[in-house]
């Protein structure tokens, strides 16, 4: 990864090929890139193609690729239930880059999608994933990757892998206590499995937006915390996180700075081959006891993990497979250790 040194990083958000673009003016000097690709900005001049290299190309040539404000527009056009509204807060900063549209769901009822979009006013940003700026950053020893977030579909091992990993450096990593608002039984204590509070607490929390995620089970709520991934940070530990990938975005900010795994299910017949003395807690299973996989389990498994990567894989920095799980139990450690040495791409709003 290169130093900055003036130059201008995005990530992008979306798979791009100049070839099945009718808007480009010439798919010859098209730069075609894949979602996660890294590109270096050479000119910002036109406002709807940039021109564009991949990051680290020696070849001095660059390509054209839709500009963040141009891709939003046709990206939001072509999905009709988001509706792109002019925003009404003035106190915007309009730079070129942050100049984007706030979207809304469409009316199911009326159906109509509606377009506005007038030059002089300025728009939040979007829910459209198009580019992020980045910028190459290593970790100070006072400031490491210190929470790293796994999502991945209910029974490809997430769990198995987070307590491999606790179990291998109990010192240097650590997981949150959740809350509970059920009894506590008797061999638990507080603080150890779960936080005991009341129910009232317990509202009064959500409403005062003190939980990462919370969900109710047998008439009782459970629930992460913000303040407990703090108190894990607070020793110093790298803290494990799995949580569901739309909350994602919530936990992408500069106090927390996440590194964000996702762990993907191998193909169907790997998994048939893999898991067949494996047990699963299915989703749709209300006792919550742990049965054998079944064929449904699997597909169900693959399907959720490729609504999971559509939605929301622009926000990965890092996909594993767990086909065998020591295998993708080293690649996640090998994964930690260069955390703490290499320089990785982060958002540029995470320096400031
Ligand atoms: P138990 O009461 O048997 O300890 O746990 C019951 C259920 O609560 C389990 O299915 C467990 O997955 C769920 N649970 C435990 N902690 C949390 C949490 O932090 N958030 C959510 N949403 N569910 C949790």
């Amino acid at each position: 990864i290169p130093s900055k040194e003036g130059k201008i990083f995005i990530k992008a958000l979306f798979d791009y090929d100049p070839k099945e673009d009718k808007a480009i003016p010439c798919k010859e000097a098209g730069l075609s890139f894949r979602k996660g690709d890294i590109l270096q900005i050479m000119s910002q001049d036109d406002a709807t193609w940039w021109q564009a290299k991949h990051e680290g190309d020696t070849n001095p040539r660059a390509g054209l690729i839709p500009s963040k404000h141009f891709q939003e527009r046709r990206l939001a056009l072509r999905r009709p239930e988001i509706v792109v509204q002019p925003l009404k807060l003035s106190n915007r900063k309009s730079s070129g880059f942050r100049r984007s549209f706030r979207l809304s769901r469409k009316d199911k009822k009326t159906n109509k999608s509606m377009y506005e979009c007038k030059k002089s006013e300025q728009y939040d940003t979007a829910d459209v994933p198009t580019y992020e700026e980045v910028t190459p950053y290593r970790r100070q020893t006072h400031d490491k990757y210190r929470l790293v977030v796994l999502v991945g579909p209910v029974g490809v091992g997430l769990n198995e892998l987070k307590r491999k990993l606790l179990m291998s450096d109990t010192q240097h990593y650590g997981v949150t206590v959740p809350h509970t608002t059920r009894a506590r039984r008797s061999q638990e204590s507080d603080g150890v499995e779960y936080i005991f509070i009341s129910k009232h607490l317990f509202e009064t929390d959500v409403q005062n937006n003190k939980f990462i995620e919370y969900g109710e089970y047998k008439n009782n709520y459970y629930g992460t915390s913000i303040d407990s991934v703090r108190s894990v940070l607070a020793k110093n530990k790298v803290c494990l996180l799995d949580v569901q990938p739309h909350t994602v975005k919530h936990l992408r900010t500069l106090e927390f700075k996440p590194y964000v795994i996702f762990i993907k299910p191998p193909s169907i017949e790997r998994l048939r081959e893999t898991r067949k003395n494996a047990k699963i807690i299915s989703s749709r299973d209300d006792q919550g006891t742990a049965k054998p996989f079944t064929e449904e389990d699997f597909q169900e498994m693959i399907k959720s993990a490729q609504i999971m990567e559509s939605q929301y894989g622009h926000l990965f920095d890092k996909i594993i497979i767990n086909d065998d799980l020591t295998v993708a139990f080293n690649e996640l450690k090998t994964t930690f250790d260069k955390l703490e040495t290499d320089a990785h791409w982060v958002p540029v709003s995470w320096l400031h």
